[in-house]
C-alpha cells in the first residue's frame, strides 16, 4: 500500500466523522484552512508521543490514538478553548493493515468525542511516533492562562487524581479485578475536561491540566503567577478504586503521578460561590493561593517549598 492509498483509506474517513463549520478546507490540499470567528483568538498546541517513551511498546493502536488526541485536547481544555480541529503527523515502522485500521478507529472515536476534526497531516516511515497539533478558539483575551492566580484564590481540581498513575502497575495484568479495571480505564481512555474548561472562562483566574502530577503541575501554575500555596492533602479527591488498591499509598499517586488529564484551577472565593452547580460538583477545593512563594502541604513541618513528610514518597521517574 502506497502512502497516498494509506492516507485515503485510513485517515481521510476520520476527517469526515466530525462536522466542523470552522474548517474551510480539510485534508487533501497543501494546507488546511480554518476560519477564526470575529473577536476570537486561535489557541493551539502540539504534543508528541514516542513508542517506549510515552506509551508502552506494542500498545494497542486504537488506545494509542485515543490517548494521544485526549492528551492534546486536554491542553485546549486547560485554556478554556473551544476545540475545532487537529493535524496529525504519524511515523510508522511499516504499513500494517490491522494496526492502521485500529488506529483509525480509535482516532475517529476520540475525534468525535472531543469535537476535533482532522484537518490534515503528514505520514512518514520510521520509529512509531504520533504528533498531534490541536486548534481551538477563545474570545479575545479570555483564555485561561497559568499566570493569573492571585493570593486568596481557592485551588480546585476536577474529578479524582492518581488513577492513571496507579494503572501503570496493572498494564500487564491478564484478568484485572473491577478496581484495577477502573483505574486502567482512566489510563487507556482519558476524558479531557473540555466542557468544564470552557465554562470556567471568566470565572477561573488560572488553569493547568494535570498531566505530570498534581504537585508538579500546580507548581508550574504558581511559578507562572509568581505566588505560592498551601494544599490540604486530606482534601485531594481519590477514587474508591484507588483507595481500595493502594490504601495508605493512594495519596502519593494523586500527588506525584500524571496522565489523569484533570484540571487544576484557581478561583476567587466569590467566583467559587457563584459557580453553577454542575461546575461546582465537578471541582474539589484542595487549598489556597498565598503571596509567599513555595508549595506547602498542610500538616507538614517543612519550610516553604519543602514537601516534607511526603518527600520519601516521591518517585524518581
Ligand atoms: P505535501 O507534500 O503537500 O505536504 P502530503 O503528501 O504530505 O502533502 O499530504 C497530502 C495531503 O494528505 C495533505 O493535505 C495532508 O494534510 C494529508 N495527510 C497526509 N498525512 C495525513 C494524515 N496522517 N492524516 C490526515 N491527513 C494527512
Ligand atoms: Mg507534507
Amino acid at each position: 500500500m502506497g502512502e497516498f492509498e494509506l492516507i485515503r483509506k485510513h485517515f481521510l474517513p476520520v476527517a469526515q466523522t466530525v462536522p466542523a463549520a470552522a474548517l474551510v478546507l480539510g485534508p487533501g490540499d497543501d494546507c488546511a484552512i480554518q476560519r477564526v470567528p470575529a473577536q476570537h483568538e486561535l489557541v493551539f498546541s502540539i504534543d508528541t508521543m514516542v513508542e517506549g517513551v510515552h506509551f508502552p511498546n506494542s500498545y494497542p493502536a486504537d488506545r494509542l490514538a485515543w490517548r494521544a488526541l485526549a492528551a492534546a485536547a486536554s491542553d485546549l481544555a486547560a485554556m478554556g478553548a473551544d476545540p475545532v480541529c487537529f493535524t496529525l503527523a504519524v511515523t510508522l515502522p511499516a504499513a500494517e493493515e490491522p494496526w492502521l485500521s485500529a488506529f483509525s478507529r480509535g482516532l475517529a472515536a476520540a475525534s468525535q468525542a472531543f469535537g476535533l476534526a482532522l484537518a490534515g497531516g503528514d505520514t512518514t516511515r520510521g520509529p512509531l511516533t504520533v504528533t498531534l497539533q490541536v486548534h481551538g478558539v477563545v474570545p479575545v483575551g479570555q483564555a485561561l492562562r497559568r499566570d493569573g492566580a492571585q493570593a486568596g484564590d481557592l485551588i480546585c481540581v476536577s474529578g479524582t487524581l492518581g488513577d492513571a498513575g496507579a494503572a501503570l502497575d496493572y498494564l500487564a495484568t491478564d484478568e484485572p479485578t473491577p478496581d484495577q479495571s477502573a483505574v486502567l480505564a482512566r489510563y487507556h481512555r482519558p476524558r479531557p475536561r473540555l466542557a468544564l474548561g470552557r465554562s470556567l472562562i471568566g470565572r477561573a483566574s488560572a488553569a493547568i491540566d494535570v498531566s505530570d502530577g498534581l504537585l508538579a503541575d500546580l507548581q508550574h501554575l504558581l511559578d507562572a503567577s509568581a505566588v505560592g500555596a498551601t494544599v490540604e492533602p486530606s482534601k485531594i479527591p481519590l477514587s474508591p478504586a484507588l483507595r481500595h488498591l493502594k490504601g495508605e499509598q493512594a495519596l502519593r499517586y494523586a500527588l506525584y503521578t500524571g496522565d489523569d488529564y484533570e484540571l487544576c484551577v484557581t478561583l476567587a472565593p466569590a467566583n467559587w460561590q457563584a459557580l453553577p452547580d454542575r461546575e461546582r460538583e465537578a471541582l474539589t477545593v484542595i487549598g489556597t493561593v498565598e503571596s509567599a512563594r513555595g508549595l506547602r502541604l498542610q500538616g507538614d513541618t517543612g519550610a516553604a517549598g519543602d514537601t516534607g513528610g511526603f518527600d520519601h514518597f516521591r518517585r524518581d521517574s
